[in-house]
């Protein structure tokens, strides 16, 4: 059923209000077609909609808002591997805990991601060292011109450092149905990351038996204790993208600061967006409704229950400042809609 003139507050967890001209929850492929038919007829613009987590809703959007509500999981377990088949509707963080709950190792650490099966290819979800594309086999996906289904291989989504084919070519062309893993039996513990080693010290664990149970745990203590829920504090994740920077760069802002945060990737220097901002004295400042989490400063937050422009006006005047000191650009990592 298309419901119209519906605000999208509850749609977004950076809990801003804006509505939309047309609103769809569609539960299966056919219904998925009707309304994709219906917004071709009318010539809307379309908004796939998973949990609205990466969003940034900047006004009205005047065209049919579909939320993605397929439903499905099938998981089958192979000693510490195995194959999982998801509908783009499954809560990704219930997909993880399943996996994790019979076992089976890999996704891990990417425990209490929020957002839904179907936007985890859109930006190659990661973290903690550990990408979806690591473990993905396949999609389907509705081509939103004609109704038909897809399927689309490893490499047809093109993924990359938190981006894929979605966000580029193909880009508002599909509307991903359905996304096929594939955990392989030799799991190997992945614990780089300094807060992953401090946390593992701290409980005493043996490095040598390390479970994925063990580790999703760790992951998700780690989250909790320094990401705002968006229930509580509505955000929007990481704001920014971590910039990539040639090796001149990185060494000219190493000499000038030299606890810059930045790690080897390919042929450049990745450095912390969270450093930056942090070290350009944003972290915890408020601004008019929103402002910055005082735990990370890459998570900007909406505890007033501002609007788009006040999400954007704060995001600009970081990124303003942290081009000013440290001659780096930030990009926002959510999409901005419309
Ligand atoms: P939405 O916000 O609803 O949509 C995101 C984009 O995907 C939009 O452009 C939307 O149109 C499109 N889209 C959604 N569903 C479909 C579909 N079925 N077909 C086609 N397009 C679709 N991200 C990380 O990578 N790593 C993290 O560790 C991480 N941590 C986060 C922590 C917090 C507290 C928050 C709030 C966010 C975090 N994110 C993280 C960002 C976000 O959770 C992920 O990008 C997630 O995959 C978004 O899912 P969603 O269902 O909410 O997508
Ligand atoms: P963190 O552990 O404090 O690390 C700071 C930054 O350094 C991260 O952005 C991370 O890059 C990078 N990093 C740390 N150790 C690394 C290593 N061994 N090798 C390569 N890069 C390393 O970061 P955090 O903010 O608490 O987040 C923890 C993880 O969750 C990160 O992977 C982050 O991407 C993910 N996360 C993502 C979002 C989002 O909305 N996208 C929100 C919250 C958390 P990467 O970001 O490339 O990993």
């Amino acid at each position: 059923m298309i419901e119209v003139n519906i605000d999208l507050q509850p749609h977004n967890t950076l809990a801003i209000s804006a509505n939309t001209a047309f609103f769809a929850r569609v539960e299966t492929l056919d219904e998925l077609r009707e309304a994709l038919s219906f917004a071709q007829q009318k010539r809307l613009p379309i908004l796939p909609l998973g949990g609205g987590s990466n969003i940034v809703l900047t006004g009205d959007f005047p065209g049919l808002a579909i939320q993605v509500g397929l439903r499905g999981l099938t998981i089958t377990p192979n000693g510490r591997g195995g194959t999982i088949e998801a509908a783009a509707g499954e809560e990704w963080h219930q997909l993880v805990m399943s996996t994790v709950e019979q076992g089976m190792g890999g996704l891990e650490n990417l425990a209490l991601i929020p957002g839904k099966v179907g936007a985890a290819p859109i930006q190659n979800i990661g973290a903690y060292g550990v990408e979806l594309c690591d473990f993905f086999c396949s999609l389907q996906a509705m081509e939103i011109s004609t109704g038909a289904l897809h399927n689309f291989s490893v490499s047809d989504c093109e993924f990359d450092y938190r981006d894929s084919v979605f966000k580029g070519r193909l880009r508002d062309q599909f509307i991903i149905t359905q996304v096929n893993l594939r955990l392989e039996q030799d799991w190997q513990p992945r614990v780089a990351y300094p807060a992953l080693q401090q946390f593992i010290g701290q409980q005493g664990w043996d490095c040598d038996s390390l479970t994925p149970a063990q580790i999703a745990a760790a992951v998700i203590d780690i989250r909790n204790s320094k990401l705002p829920l968006p229930d509580q504090i509505p955000n929007a994740g990481s704001f920014f993208k971590n910039p990539v920077v040639n090796a001149d760069i990185y060494q000219n802002l190493k000499s000038a600061h030299p606890d810059l945060v930045a790690y080897a990737s390919g042929e450049g220097w990745k450095l912390a967006a969270g450093w930056l901002i942090d070290r350009a004295g944003w972290r915890g400042r408020r601004q008019e409704a929103v402002g910055v989490h005082h735990q990370q400063a890459l998570v900007l937050v909406n505890p007033g229950r501002g609007c788009g422009d006040d999400v954007t006006r704060l995001a600009r005047a970081i990124a303003s400042d942290v081009q000013d000191k440290f001659g780096v650009t930030l990009e926002p990592e959510p999409r901005y809609y419309p």
